[in-house]
């Protein structure tokens, strides 16, 4: 597609993507950045941040409930805990993504090194995974080559890193996404406990979050192509268990007078 001119000049290009987040929201809006799969993940990513909202709002509001009918502290644990959660999973996803993509930094430009230094030891090597992968090794050898000759960076960081140069994750995003995941799944579980009357808000959460529970456990098994059953149970299951629980302790505290 693109000539052998334009790619020479693609390399460094690359290769100047330092700590600077402004190329990588360039490449964002690249269509070729994200494939079909890596769109699924980001929504896989986001159904399981937001079945985490879900129940770790839930277990807290359904806690403070069952310590205390007023709905000031309902409402107060439950904002501060959709709050503290939504910027714990933020920066979590910000502190995996940024290292992660510090790591693949690093190694493209152990990559860009050794191509520049050992130029035919690298089609040798080149040559060596598709012979690995099962071609001829004079087939091998020509892929290699003709790679090479095409976009010898972007050749071996598929081949022997598994990397996209182009496509690098953006810790941002990622931490965005997470924020937004938690979020609406927290809001759930928050309107579910302080929407009713008071005698209802312990049931009608339980009721809302474990149907909430099973029809994101039923997308994110379709999205990951697995049984909807066992993801479904697994996670009604956990989520009625970590209802239990707190309020359980609620009640317990709350009797205590605490
Ligand atoms: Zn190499």
């Amino acid at each position: 597609m693109s000539t052998a001119g334009s790619d020479s000049n693609s390399v460094p290009t690359a290769g100047s993507t330092d700590p600077s987040d402004p190329s990588d929201s360039a490449h964002e809006t690249e269509p070729h950045a994200q494939g079909l799969a890596g769109r699924l993940n980001w929504l896989r990513a986001g159904v399981l941040g937001a079945n985490d909202g879900i129940v770790s709002t839930a277990g807290l509001v359904v806690g403070v409930a069952g310590a205390t009918t007023s709905r000031g502290p309902i409402l107060t644990a439950g904002i501060a805990g959709l709050v503290a959660g939504a910027v714990s999973m933020a920066l979590g996803e910000y502190v995996s993504v940024s290292s992660q993509r510090d790591t693949e930094r690093a190694l493209l430009a152990v990559e860009r090194t050794e191509l520049q230094q050992f130029p035919e030891e690298e089609i040798a090597e080149l040559a060596a995974l598709y012979e690995a992968k099962g071609l001829q090794p004079a087939t091998a050898r020509q892929v290699a080559q003709e790679l090479t000759a095409n976009d010898a960076f972007a050749a071996h960081a598929d081949a022997e890193l598994g990397i996209d140069p182009q496509a690098l994750t953006n810790p941002w995003q990622a931490a965005r996404a997470s924020l937004l995941a938690f979020t609406l799944g927290s809001l759930l579980p928050l309107a579910a406990i302080l929407l009713p009357p008071a005698g209802w808000r312990v049931t009608v959460t339980f009721a809302v979050v474990l149907l909430a529970l099973a029809l994101t456990g039923a997308v994110s098994a379709v999205l990951g192509g697995s049984e909807k059953r066992p993801a479904v149970a697994r996670l009604v299951l956990g989520g009625a268990l970590a209802m239990a629980v707190t309020f359980g302790i609620g009640r317990l505290v709350g009797a205590a007078g605490g």
